[in-house]
């Protein structure tokens, strides 16, 4: 059972600090959703799982498959089979999303097996192929320039195509929602649904509740002020929707003066 281990992890941008004590378990197939309001942490979260520079770990522990994660490249942990889904994903001109693909699937295979020769080119199209069509994309979309000129929701669908295609064991959503239309959104949706079934780990990170809709989380946290101050079941997203982040800004308030 692969496992993503975070201990009281704290994390400073500069001289500020933006994580102030994270802990956090996910397992293979399970759902974790992060909500909370912005600028509470959650991206930097995320980045630091995925070895951003800017930010610097200052105390705490991540593991992943039982390694020190920090201890990693950045590479090192994406080969091994961590994957970080961007809020603001990056256009590639002149490198197309099937080329970019087979690159990184090849570089997983080399990462399992150093003697791998790489995908052989039709078993790749194929691949390439069915998860396009899971995700309801058209077959020409392979043949462009990696988010150059996509929409939103192209470039999320990109992302989550990434997934299905390198199958990763643990995968990081940072507001993979935002800026998608409700299709969009449904369709990026179900393929974290497939993800889910294909016993993927999933840390979804949102500012928003509808996603939730559409994928049932295992476990919800709330972050706020560097923290993670509230954990439930799927019925806290729900809860969150209906009365907002105040009650646990004054829950986390008022434990803080001791009452
Ligand atoms: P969230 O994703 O929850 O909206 P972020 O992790 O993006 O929050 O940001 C947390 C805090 O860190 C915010 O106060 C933000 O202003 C600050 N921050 C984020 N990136 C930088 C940076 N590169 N330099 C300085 N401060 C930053
Ligand atoms: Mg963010």
């Amino acid at each position: 059972m692969v496992e993503l281990n975070i201990t009281d992890l704290h994390v400073s941008i500069g001289d500020k600090e933006i994580l102030k004590g994270v802990t956090l378990s996910v397992e293979q197939g399970q759902v974790h959703a992060i909500m909370g309001p912005n600028g509470t942490g959650k991206s930097t979260l995320a980045y630091t799982l995925m070895g951003h520079p800017s930010y610097e770990v200052t105390s705490g522990t991540a593991t992943f498959k039982g390694q020190n994660l920090f201890d990693m490249a950045t590479d090192e942990r994406s080969r091994s089979g961590l994957f970080l889904a961007f809020q603001y994903p990056v256009a590639i001109p002149g490198v197309t999303v099937a080329n970019f693909l087979r690159t990184a699937v090849n570089a997983r295979r080399k990462a399992l097996n150093p003697a791998d020769k790489g995908i052989p080119i039709l078993e790749f199209r194929n691949l390439l192929k069915e998860k396009m069509n899971l995700l309801k994309m058209d077959h020409s979309f392979a043949g462009r320039y990696l988010n150059e000129g996509f929409s939103g929701g192209e470039k999320k669908r990109a992302e989550v195509l990434q997934m299905a295609v390198l199958q990763p064991e643990i995968a990081i959503l940072d507001e993979t929602d935002s800026g998608l239309d409700i299709d969009a959104l449904k369709i990026v949706s179900e393929g974290v649904n497939l993800l889910k079934e294909q016993n993927v780990g999933v840390l979804l990170i949102t500012h928003y509740q509808r996603m939730l809709n559409y994928v049932k989380p295992d476990f919800v946290h709330v972050m706020m002020g560097g923290r993670i101050v509230e954990s439930g079941g799927a019925e806290l997203a729900l809860h969150l929707e209906e009365h907002g982040y105040d009650w646990i800004r004054e829950k986390v308030e008022n434990g803080r003066n001791g009452s």
